[in-house]
């Protein structure tokens, strides 16, 4: 597939940073707001935002279909739904637009101006109205840490694992975006030497790294999408961190699964990367064995080469990276997550979001969260700062980063943190 924005040789006049995430061949969309514009979308390009409402409004997207307002909104899910050929259109304008060649922006003082705004003066909001979140556990790595820890180091893996990619359904309303503090939840823990459980702060708090998908398409409810059909149905990927009580959690897991150890709060990157912008890092998943049911069986290469890393900033001192992985090591792809979704009939919405589950590779500094990188408190991090971790304390700031690099084009994310304040 070849899509005019993803064409390496592309410069833009606008400067872009070496290591930058957004280089003119990313173009991510987001929503921000700033001293003078309330809730509008906007693209990433270098150290600055591009005004979409401005650039609508002026006659710079003319041509494309797009209804007025559309990028006058607070949430992008109206433009989402507009389907991948409107979208791809618009990015590809917009790369246009920003492209080294191309006089009409570059060459208008006055435009320019005043539709490219520095990074530093806008603050980044939610960037969907997340209808409906679920969140998957398609990593062979994580599940078996997991399993063993927990179960059996034998029998690690569940007898369903490999059939089918497990998830459940999460909530959606405490999802946030990046920047947002969260507190340290409370609930019922049952410690191993006590025969009732206590209410109290969670001592055992989590980050999971994690990617997730948003949906811009929805099926009627009875109807099943394809493992070929799925990516008319996915806009692009931000990165996530499914904050996690552990001893909450395991006290609470059995028999439904995660509720109050999961549900207090959700971190997603603000920029969502297109899944278009992504198609040049695309590469051949893990061989699947069992072979899997045929409305799991795809074709070609739905796997991302994605760097992934994990900081841990304390309150005082400087941040430690504690993880490094890939999102190439996901056993299941987002393919086959969605066909798994609705193969029963169940309805997908524009808005949805689709977390991976923790993204844990083969070594053990690839590990997406501290329950693994610690072993359960067993093995403690030390930090930068001489400080130890086994779970996150107080003023701790988690920092997920991630970005795909192929023949020198760096297509990122950002990042996606979050600070822990204490209990309330
Ligand atoms: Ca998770």
């Amino acid at each position: 597939m070849s899509i005019a924005a993803n064409n390496p040789q592309l410069v833009s006049w606008v400067e872009v940073p070496p290591g930058s995430d957004f280089p003119i061949q990313n173009l991510p969309f987001g929503i921000f707001k700033t001293r003078y514009l309330g809730a509008v979308a906007g693209v990433a390009i270098g150290n600055h935002v591009l005004d979409l409402v401005y650039l609508h409004e002026n006659g710079f997207l003319d041509g494309l279909g797009l209804p007025a307002g559309i990028f006058n909104q607070r949430y992008l899910n109206n433009f989402i739904a507009l389907g991948r050929k409107t979208t791809r259109a618009v990015r590809n304008r917009i790369s246009e637009l920003l492209s080294a060649e191309v006089a009409a922006l570059q060459q208008n003082v006055a435009a320019r101006e005043l539709a490219l705004i520095p990074m530093q003066e806008v603050q980044m909001l939610l960037p969907v109205q997340i209808s409906n979140y679920t969140d998957f556990y398609s990593s062979e790595e994580h599940a078996t840490n997991v399993g063993s820890m927990f179960r059996d180091p034998k029998n690690a893996l569940l007898p369903n694992w490999k059939h089918l990619p497990v998830g459940y359904h999460g909530r959606a309303s405490s999802i946030v975006v990046s920047g947002t503090n969260l507190h340290r939840p409370k609930g019922q823990i049952k410690l191993p030497d006590s025969e009732m459980p206590v209410f109290c702060p969670t001592q055992k708090l989590d980050f999971e790294l994690e990617l997730a998908f948003i949906t811009s398409k929805s099926n009627a409810l009875g109807t099943s999408i394809t493992t070929t059909e799925a990516e008319d149905y996915i806009f692009g990927f931000v990165l996530f961190n499914d904050w996690s009580a552990r001893d909450i959690q395991q006290w609470e897991y059995v028999p439904l699964g995660p509720f109050l150890g999961k549900n207090f709060g959700s971190t997603i990157s603000p920029w969502i990367v297109t899944m278009d912008a992504l198609e040049p890092f695309r590469v051949r998943g893990p061989e699947q064995f069992p072979h899997v049911l045929p409305y799991l069986a795809y074709e070609g290469d739905k796997s991302f080469d994605i760097n992934l890393e994990v900081l841990i900033e304390p309150q005082e001192g400087e941040a430690t990276t504690v993880c490094r992985t890939n999102a190439k090591y996901l056993y299941w792809n987002v393919n086959q997550q969605l066909a798994h979704h609705t193969v029963n009939g169940c309805n997908i919405q524009v808005g949805d979001l689709y977390a991976s589950g923790t993204i844990s590779g083969p070594s053990p500094g690839s590990f997406g969260s501290l329950l693994e990188l610690g072993w359960n408190g067993q093995r403690p991090l030390q930090l930068a700062n001489g400080q130890h971790r086994k779970f996150l304390e107080d003023g701790d700031t988690v920092i997920i980063k991630g970005y795909a690099e192929r023949n020198g084009i760096r297509v990122g994310f950002g990042t996606c943190a979050g600070k822990i304040l204490p209990a309330l």
